[in-house]
């Protein structure tokens, strides 16, 4: 673990600011972390993907009662104005996970909007529920939902004006050493420890997830043998975007068998307790074991949930059949907000996101046994 290399890595990113996949200052966090890598001595390759660009999207609006309402569209929401009326329709989960009210606006010409009110503080970005696809949809925040006294019958507009865009973006790859772990058949079967650099809209995105980016950079520095190779994702914040690309890609060229497993870092956040959610073909006994020789030793409460919820890259690597765990020390009061500020005890969560990526990949044969005959059974379907 290096602590200066994570706090420089954590401020660093701060400095940049939000980096939602296609600005600006996601291609200049890209660059820094590649040099970063560089210089720790690994090799870096570009592994290119595109995905909608959801900053490109402005003009979203809520008038709830006539009265201006503060609200985000949801990621893949599509275009429109609708007019009307609220109903009430049946609650739905975000991020598998958050049970969420949903309203339904209904124009008199028959078109529909939808009003999502998840249990947070604020509204934060999210993904389409698939049973809202091709209408506009926004979320708005529990505080505003319960101060506006939305009811059936209240009138509501909603606005999306701006439709969505694709950008070019890449992730980050990298290994020890001039031959490329994935470019041979006959190469090491060894684990990826994956962290995105790509956050939502307005949040520097420190807790999510500098925290794991610099963890990653960390054990680079502290791990300098092969045996592992790093991915830093972009576009995980719109529907995993670079990390199913990657995956897709690998498996085309049927190189995904040579990795064990993913080790997703996302998320350092503010408290105590360490949370590692495993895909389902992990033995969860072995997995507590690790991870609770860290959390025991730093203090942290540990959690383990199974089947992991879909709500970070992990889901992209479990779906392809290749084992993942992600840890994550969760601070859900600041997800996705402005608050995700540079703080100290930001820095002790990406130390334990670090502390827990290493002691997986000092004991690499954790992964393996139960992992290889899921990989034969999806290639076999390819
Ligand atoms: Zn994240």
């Amino acid at each position: 673990m290096d602590r200066e290399l994570l706090e420089s890595t954590l401020k660093g990113l701060a400095a940049i600011g939000p980096r939602p996949h296609g600005s600006q200052a996601n291609v200049a966090a890209l660059s820094y972390i590649e040099d970063e890598l560089t210089s720790l001595g690994m090799t870096v390759v570009s592994e290119p993907f595109s995905a909608p660009a959801p900053q490109l999207r402005a003009d979203t609006e809520l008038l709830i009662d006539g009265v201006a309402t503060d609200c985000v569209p949801f990621l893949e929401s599509a275009p429109g104005c609708v007019d009307g009326q609220l109903r009430k329709a049946p609650n739905c989960l975000i991020w598998g996970m958050h049970d969420t009210e949903v309203w339904r606006v209904r124009a008199r010409n028959g078109d529909t909007a939808i009003i999502a009110v998840p249990p947070f503080p604020t509204a934060v970005q999210q993904h389409l529920p698939p049973e809202f696809d091709g209408v506009p949809s926004v979320l708005m925040s529990r505080s505003d939902a319960t101060d506006r006294g939305i009811d059936t019958g209240t009138s509501a507009r909603v606005t999306i004006a701006t439709p969505l865009l694709e950008a070019q973006s890449r992730c980050l790859r990298a290994f020890w050493g001039d031959a490329d772990p994935l470019g041979d058949e006959r190469s090491e079967i060894h684990p990826i420890v994956v962290a995105h650099i790509d956050t939502v809209p307005e949040t520097p995105g420190v807790y999510d997830n500098a925290a794991g980016v610099a963890a990653a950079l960390s054990v680079a520095a502290t791990n300098t043998s092969p045996g592992y190779e790093i991915l830093i994702t972009s576009g995980e914040e719109e529907g995993l975007a670079g990390a199913r690309a990657f995956v897709r890609r690998l498996g085309g060229i049927s190189r995904l068998g040579r990795l064990s497993a993913a080790i997703v870092l996302d998320g350092g956040g503010r408290g105590r307790i360490a949370e590692a959610w495993l895909s389902s073909n992990l033995d969860e006994k072995i997995v507590r074991h690790h991870v609770r020789a860290i959390t025991d030793a730093r203090n942290y409460q540990a959690e383990f949930r199974q089947p992991a919820p879909p709500a970070s890259d992990h889901a992209a690597f479990i779906e392809a059949g290749v084992s993942a765990v992600m840890f994550t020390v969760n601070d859900l009061d600041i997800l996705h907000t402005s608050q995700d500020t540079y703080e100290e005890s930001k820095l002790l969560g990406s130390r334990l996101l670090a502390e827990l990526a290493e002691e997986f990949l000092s004991f690499p044969g954790t992964f393996l046994s139960s992992n290889h005959s899921e990989q034969r059974k999806v290639q076999s379907h390819e």
